[in-house]
């Protein structure tokens, strides 16, 4: 007997807050925490042995702000060098980790981002097992478009740490798309997708194109430093600008005054987003000559609106960027999406609707919409949804470099993933010890005008004539578009891997002019690769053709190895040099004359006719 396996989570880990949905007799439902909010600020404190996490930790940040640590998504997976900017607005300490790695440092202990985020999965996994009723292990998490392979690793990691089995890392903008139901559209052209994700700490945009249900990332900006928290310090520093004209006092030199300004100025802009206009009371904020002083005034949502003017602006120049990036003008964008608890106030709703030339759809709250299209793609991989198609697809190909820098393609463009490959290959000289796989991806014939993506080097092969040892290369490319590569040697045993992220960061207009470069420079790129795949056969024949002389001409005729050696001459002597070098009718007919008087060698050997290849072909699986 088996058990049920139990739900598959959709968390939605975000740098301000996160939030957790499942699916539930075909709806997705958001689960609150036992808080009872729907959202769960990502956030962990240290407080002596104890750790806070969600709501109890975000309120010790005023007292102990070194020992609370939030937006651990800004570090995570990302190297000490990398986040300098990032440092300088964290209350808590950042160090480099041995392997150069972003850690934080609290009460002199060093913990990694993906320790501090395992917190926040293992307290959302534990509510979410409250409020089900039953025990969870497994999750898609989501991350930003943009995450590359060390973060998307890093944020899979924290989900190991918790205790979880992570599905699938999904990328927040899909989530959003999923969400919307818009992969239902399976029997519609082509549909491109904008997604606006102005969240508390961060802001992106991505296009999508939607396709046969499956969805394409096609380009990714933003800005790492805009979110929510910005508008909330424009009202702050509006209001103390106020006080301190009327008072004389700087509310923000008094950390517990700033404290709750703020949280009074973030709830003031909340209720702006419904009402016109709002209160704000925050008795005995501050003290002059011992006589207490109170602050109360009205703040509207013209005001609030005139004070955030610039951060908005701010986020439609990555909205025109990924447009042009894209190659597409702003009428073939068909659905815009919101994400982000930032995207309720109707100025922003105002703003990108202007940007697009098109009303945002509104259905989702847009700080669940992630979570919830995570907990639709959970149901799609647990079979839930069986007639969902969800594919990503390989924008480039991926191969390694063969003899003579030739790619040699193993999974093609347009290859759906999760997808894996096996190809065997050879040593290119006698005794060869060590084999380099070069990894890249392209569409170019030569290797060189691909991009690199992955070096691998298989070292201690026993020592073997050419073309001897069989090389086992496989490349396992998952959903998460994380590629694995590994290469094994058959005989020894000895095995190499390596993981990489092909075609991070590329736009589609990248990937478009790649192909057009591949278009143009085809037929230039066929016959370049047809002179080295000629070299390559003239070496070959030409090597076993003086090992079979080394080894058997002894008890050859004369006459046959007499032309066998004269044939190997004259073709060494074309590769060796201009002619051959171009590969032209001199050096195939030098090739054509080889083969020929080769036969007699097994002719002579064998007393029969027939010609055995001379070395194996590479398999294919
Ligand atoms: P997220 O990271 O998506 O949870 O976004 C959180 C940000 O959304 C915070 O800066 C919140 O202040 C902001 N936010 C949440 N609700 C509202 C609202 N009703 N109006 C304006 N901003 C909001």
């Amino acid at each position: 007997m088996t058990s049920k396996p139990g739900p598959i989570l959709g968390i939605d880990l975000g740098t301000t807050n996160s939030c957790v949905a499942v699916m539930d007799g075909g709806e997705a439902r958001v689960l609150a925490n036992r808080e009872g909010s729907r959202t769960t600020p990502s956030v962990v404190a240290f407080v002596g042995d104890d750790i806070l996490v969600g709501e109890a930790a975000r309120q010790r940040a005023s007292k102990d702000p070194a020992a609370t640590v939030f937006a651990a998504k800004r570090l995570i997976g990302r190297k000490f060098a990398e986040v300098e900017a990032v440092r300088r607005g964290l209350p808590y300490t950042v160090v480099a980790a041995a392997n150069g790695d972003a850690w934080a440092e609290v009460h002199g202990r060093r913990r990694s981002p993906s320790q501090i985020s395992a917190q926040v999965l293992a307290y959302l996994k534990d509510a979410a097992a409250d409020a089900l009723g039953e025990p969870v292990t497994r999750a898609i998490i989501t991350v930003p478009a943009y995450f590359d392979d060390a973060q998307r690793q890093a944020t899979r990691d924290a989900g190991t740490i918790a205790g979880l089995r992570v599905e699938r890392i999904l990328s927040e903008p899909t989530a959003a798309a999923l969400a919307y139901g818009l992969h239902d559209r399976k029997d519609r052209p082509p549909q491109i997708v904008a997604v606006y994700d102005l969240g508390g700490g961060t802001f992106d945009v991505s296009l999508l194109e939607l396709r046969s249900g499956a969805f394409e990332v096609l380009a990714t900006a933003g800005d790492s430093q805009l979110g929510g928290e910005d508008f909330d310090s424009a009202v702050v520093d509006h209001i103390a600008d106020l006080f301190q004209r009327e008072h004389g006092v700087d509310l923000r030199s008094d950390r517990a005054a700033l404290a709750r300004l703020r949280d009074a100025a973030q709830r003031a802009k909340h209720e702006l987003s419904w009402a016109l206009a709002t209160e704000l009371n925050l008795p005995f904020i501050a003290a002059v000559d011992g006589q207490p002083l109170h602050l109360a005034l009205t703040l509207t949502r013209r005001e609030l609106e005139r004070l955030t003017r610039p951060l908005i602006d701010r986020s439609l120049g990555p909205c025109r960027r990924v447009l042009a990036d894209a190659g597409l003008r702003r009428d073939q964008v068909e659905e815009v999406l919101l994400v982000g608890g930032q995207t309720r106030m109707p100025a922003v709703v105002e703003a990108v609707a202007e940007c697009f030339g098109r009303q945002p759809s509104t259905a989702h709250n847009p700080d669940e919409v992630v979570a919830i299209g995570a907990a639709i793609q959970g149901a799609v991989l647990a079979g839930e949804l069986a007639d969902l198609v969800l594919l990503d697809v390989v924008p480039l190909s991926i191969g390694v470099e063969t003899q003579g820098g030739v790619f040699s393609v193993l999974i093609p463009r347009n290859t759906p993933i999760p997808t894996r490959r096996t190809e065997t290959f050879s040593t290119s000289v006698d005794n060869q010890s060590i084999v380099h796989v070069h990894v890249l991806q392209g569409l170019r014939e030569m290797a060189e005008d691909n991009r690199s993506i992955a070096r691998l080097q298989l070292t201690d092969i026993p020592p073997a004539p050419r073309g001897a040892p069989q090389i086992q290369v496989r490349f396992e490319l998952d959903a998460d578009a994380i590629l694995r590569v590994s290469a094994r040697e058959l005989l020894s045993g000895k095995e190499a891997a390596i993981v990489a992220q092909p075609a991070s960061g590329l736009t589609r207009a990248e990937v478009q002019a790649l192909a057009q470069e591949a278009e143009d420079a085809r037929q230039h790129d066929l016959s370049r690769r047809a002179i080295v795949e000629t070299r390559n056969r003239c070496e070959t024949l030409a090597y076993a053709c003086e090992r079979a002389l080394e080894g058997y001409g002894e008890g050859l005729p004369a006459a046959v190895r007499e032309s066998v050696q004269r044939d190997v001459a004259a073709l060494r002597g074309l590769l060796g040099d201009h002619a051959g070098a171009r590969g032209g009718p001199e050096l195939q007919a030098a090739f054509a004359a080889l083969e020929r008087s080769s036969r007699q060698i097994y002719a002579a050997m064998l007393g029969d006719a027939e010609t055995p290849a001379l070395l194996a072909e590479g398999s294919r699986e």
